[in-house]
C-alpha cells in the first residue's frame, strides 16, 4: 500500500489523476460565459482551466470540490488522507506529510467532518429479526492531577450486534429509560432480541467497549464542539474503516459523494 502512496504522491500529474480517479476533482470545468468547456494549462506548479475564447475566464482545478480554497497541494492532500486513515496522530503525521501540525489538525477535523456527514445522511442501525444486541452503559472518567476538583465524567450508552459484529455509542446525560428509549430505538432495529449484559461480555463485545473506551478517554480532553464529530469518525471506522485501506477508499469515496464534481 504504501508503494501505491508513493506512486499516487510522485509528482503533480500523479496526483492530479488520481483525485480525477476517485471524483474529488472534477473532469472537466465549463467557461462561465460560453459554456464551452475550457482547456487545462500549466499554472506554476499546478494546472488551472481557462478558456479558450475569453482568456480572462479562469478556474481552480479545486473549483466545488472538498478542496477550493485550501492552500495545500494534491500530493498533500492524498498524504494526509492517507495517515489519518492509518489513525496516525498529529507530530508524526506532520512529520511524514511535511506540513505543519496545524495544518494536520485542521485536516484532520475536514476529514472528521466528513465522516460526520456522511453518518448523519446515513443513519444506521443494528440487530433485526433473529439478532441480539446487547446494550450496556459505562460510565468514561478522566483522571485529574489538581486536587480537590471534581472528576470530568460522562456516561455513554452502546450496543453490540453479535452477529454482524458493529456497535453504536452515544453519550448520554443520564440513565433513565426516557433518555435510554428513544436511542434503543433509533439504533435498533425493530425485531432484535435485546439483551442487557451490564459486567458480562463476550470477546468481540468486550473489543468494542475496549476501544471505545480508549477513543473517549482521548476525547474528554478534546474541545466540546468536536466532541461529536470525534464519536461519528468512531463509529464510521467501525463501518467503513475497519482496516486503513477501508478508511482512505472510504473517506475519498465518501467525500466524493458529498461534494460532487
Ligand atoms: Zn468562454
Amino acid at each position: 500500500m504504501l508503494t501505491q502512496l508513493f506512486e499516487w504522491t510522485k509528482d503533480f500529474d500523479s496526483a492530479y489523476t488520481f483525485l480525477k480517479e476517485r471524483k474529488i476533482l472534477a473532469e472537466k470545468m465549463v467557461c462561465s460565459v460560453c459554456q464551452q468547456e475550457m482547456s487545462l494549462i500549466k499554472n506554476r506548479d499546478t494546472k488551472v482551466f481557462r478558456c479558450k475564447a475569453h482568456k480572462n475566464q479562469k478556474a481552480s482545478i479545486k473549483k466545488g470540490s472538498f478542496l477550493q480554497d485550501s492552500k495545500i497541494t494534491l500530493q498533500e492532500f492524498i498524504r494526509i488522507a492517507y495517515v489519518w486513515s492509518r489513525q496516525i496522530t498529529g507530530v508524526v503525521a506532520s512529520d511524514m506529510c511535511d506540513v505543519s501540525w496545524k495544518t494536520i489538525c485542521s485536516w484532520y477535523q475536514y476529514l472528521r467532518d466528513a465522516t460526520s456527514h456522511h453518518m448523519l445522511m446515513n443513519p444506521y442501525q443494528i440487530g433485526g429479526p433473529g439478532h441480539v444486541v446487547q446494550i450496556d452503559e459505562s460510565l468514561i472518567c478522566k483522571r485529574k492531577y489538581n486536587r480537590g476538583r471534581v472528576p470530568e465524567q460522562r456516561w455513554v450508552f452502546g450496543g453490540w450486534d453479535t452477529e454482524d459484529k458493529i456497535g453504536f455509542l452515544v453519550f448520554v446525560s443520564d440513565r433513565s429509560s426516557d433518555t435510554l428509549i428513544p436511542l434503543i430505538k433509533k439504533y435498533i432495529k425493530p425485531g432484535t432480541t435485546i439483551h442487557s449484559v451490564s459486567g458480562v461480555h463476550t470477546n468481540n463485545v468486550e473489543c468494542f467497549w475496549k476501544n471505545a473506551k480508549r477513543k473517549f478517554k482521548t476525547m474528554m480532553g478534546v474541545h466540546s464542539s468536536t466532541v461529536e464529530s470525534h464519536l461519528d469518525e468512531f463509529l464510521w471506522r467501525e463501518v467503513y474503516g475497519k482496516s486503513g485501506k477501508d478508511a482512505f477508499d472510504n473517506v475519498l469515496l465518501h467525500i466524493s459523494q458529498w461534494y460532487i464534481v
